[in-house]
């Protein structure tokens, strides 16, 4: 749940993803690592490594987005008491 900043309601927020930087870092990687050419897409089909774009489903604006990237994992796992 979330509060929209312009309907100031609180809404239950849709989620959309998108090949952002790491889903193409990521191919990148599979390339480098030799794998065979359909398999560097593998990226763009798995929503762990795309963006998450949160959207009001009242008025579809963009109350926020999750980034995936290399900074983001470390920065998260350094906040992890458990790791
Ligand atoms: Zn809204």
């Amino acid at each position: 749940m979330a509060t929209c900043t312009q309907c100031q309601q609180q809404v239950m927020t849709n989620v959309t993803y998108k090949a952002g930087r790491y889903a193409w870092l990521m191919c990148l990687l599979f390339i480098c690592l030799g794998l065979v050419l359909c398999c560097c897409l593998i990226p763009f089909f798995m929503n762990k490594f795309k963006d998450a774009y949160h959207t009001c489903p009242r008025c579809n604006r963009v109350l926020h987005i999750e980034k995936r990237n290399v900074v983001n994992d470390r920065h998260n796992a350094q906040l992890d008491p458990l790791k």
